[in-house]
């Protein structure tokens, strides 16, 4: 093997020489595998490059038959063609638009003159230092964007807080358009929107909210010259229902009382009966029913008409009312017949109110169309504090009264038999 090699090798140089070709390395292989052929000797690096160009594409391989390459650096020019310039160009232009930023609008001189480098020579594409570069503009790309996308968030977060700020003035403003509510406008005119790409609609956001509030102020100037027109309108009808209030309270007063005599109708009396009651069971306060009741009034009608019958009732009540104090009451409890409610400390208090009433009507007649009438009347008088309940101590007052009738009338009879 070693004598057969070194055969081939002394051939292979006696060949070139008669070539006249310099041994170089690549023309010394080329020579040494044909050389070894005819030897019938197979050498291991002459088999190699028959074997890579076994995996080459057809178009290589026949290239490389007709070219007669047979060595791996004649190859590479072959091998180089794969890498198109073309597809190198579209690379470099593919990365260009990859780093320049979609969003900001921020120039990159770097980056420019980066650009122009590579599409000068896109086959720097390849080299391992422009790659580091190239990563580098990447994230500063992103970086560049997310900035102008974090800002404008902000300006919309702005846009609606003012907006906001601007509605709640304007709802609670009181219709004459108020500072803060143009001061709001303002601020949002004072936004500074950039247009950059695609931020077009936020600026339209902007003078679309302008226009709003535009409006909202027009309509406000116009609520706030209504209102001050109105107001006297307002004034007016805030007298009528005054007025219309003092009327119906009129009205509720005269329902309680009795049109004819003015006293306590029967069921107010018994309104202010359950309150007196109320309160004479809390505080124990010492009071007097009496029934006051004409005398012969049916003989009065008759023989002076119920006209003057009606003014004598009328006369009896308003001396009954004139003498009973605010906190006492007095009810018609029927035609002729009234009931008083007195509170009292000591009894003599209470006949001196009954011994009053007695005098001024025994002491007075009537007067009807010049016409003098004397009237008498009959009393009943029970104490609350002597009775288990209102309804027990009203029933003795009637009865004393009927009492007092039987007896002759013009009396006023109380329960302890005590008789004015
Ligand atoms: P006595 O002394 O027993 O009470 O006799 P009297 O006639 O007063 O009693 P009686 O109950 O018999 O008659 C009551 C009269 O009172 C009958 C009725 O015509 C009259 N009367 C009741 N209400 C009114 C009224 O509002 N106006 C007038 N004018 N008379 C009335
Ligand atoms: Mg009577
Ligand atoms: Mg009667």
């Amino acid at each position: 093997m070693q004598n057969q090699i070194n055969s081939i090798v002394k051939d292979t140089l006696i060949n070139l020489k008669q070539k006249g070709i310099p041994a170089t390395p690549n023309e010394y292989h080329k020579e040494f595998c044909n050389v070894s052929k005819t030897y019938n000797l197979s050498i291991k690096e002459c088999k190699q490059f028959k074997q890579l160009v076994s995996k080459l594409s057809k178009n290589e391989q026949i290239e490389i038959e007709t070219k007669g390459i047979q060595t791996f650096e004649d190859m590479i020019p072959i091998l180089l063609n794969r890498v198109s310039k073309d597809n190198v160009n579209t690379l470099a232009k593919l990365f260009q638009e990859a780093v320049t930023p979609s969003i900001s609008i921020d120039v990159d001189e770097s980056l420019q003159k980066f650009s122009i480098k590579i599409g000068n020579s896109p086959a720097l594409l390849f080299e391992e230092d422009i790659q580091k570069e190239m990563q580098e503009f990447i994230t500063k790309r992103f970086e560049a964007d997310k900035k102008v996308v974090k800002q404008k968030t902000s300006d919309i977060a702005k846009l609606l807080t003012l907006m906001g700020q601007y509605f709640n003035d304007a709802i609670h403003s009181s219709g004459k358009g108020s500072k803060e509510v143009s001061n709001i406008k303002t601020q949002i005119q004072s936004i500074d929107m950039q247009k950059s790409n695609g931020f077009e609609e936020l600026t339209e956001l902007q003078s679309k909210l302008i226009d709003a509030a535009l409006t909202i102020e027009n309509e406000m100037s116009h609520v706030g010259e209504k209102l001050s027109s109105g107001k006297s309108e307002v004034e007016a009808l805030e007298q009528k229902i005054k007025k219309l209030e003092e009327e119906l309270d009129k009205t509720r007063e005269q329902s309680t009382k009795d049109h004819l005599t003015g006293v306590l109708t029967r069921g107010a009396y018994e309104e202010e009966v359950k309150k007196i009651e109320a309160s004479f069971e809390r505080n124990n306060t010492q009071y007097a029913i009496i029934f006051f009741d004409l005398d012969h009034f049916k003989k009065i009608n008759d023989t002076h008409g119920h006209q003057a019958g009606d003014i004598i009732l009328s006369t009896f009540a308003k001396v009954l009312n004139k003498n009973t104090r605010e906190f006492d009451i007095v009810g018609r409890y029927g035609g002729e017949e009234f009931v008083a409610v007195v509170h009292f400390n000591l009894k003599r208090e209470l006949l001196k109110y009954l011994k009053r009433i007695k005098a001024i009507i025994n002491d007075n007649d009537f007067l009807y169309k010049k016409e003098k009438i004397h009237v008498s009347f009959s009393a009943g008088v029970a104490i609350r504090n002597n009775h288990p309940s209102y309804e027990s101590a009203i029933q003795k007052a009637d009865m004393l009264l009927y009492q007092a009738k039987e007896n002759g009338r013009n009396k006023i009879i109380i329960e302890d038999g005590t008789t004015i």
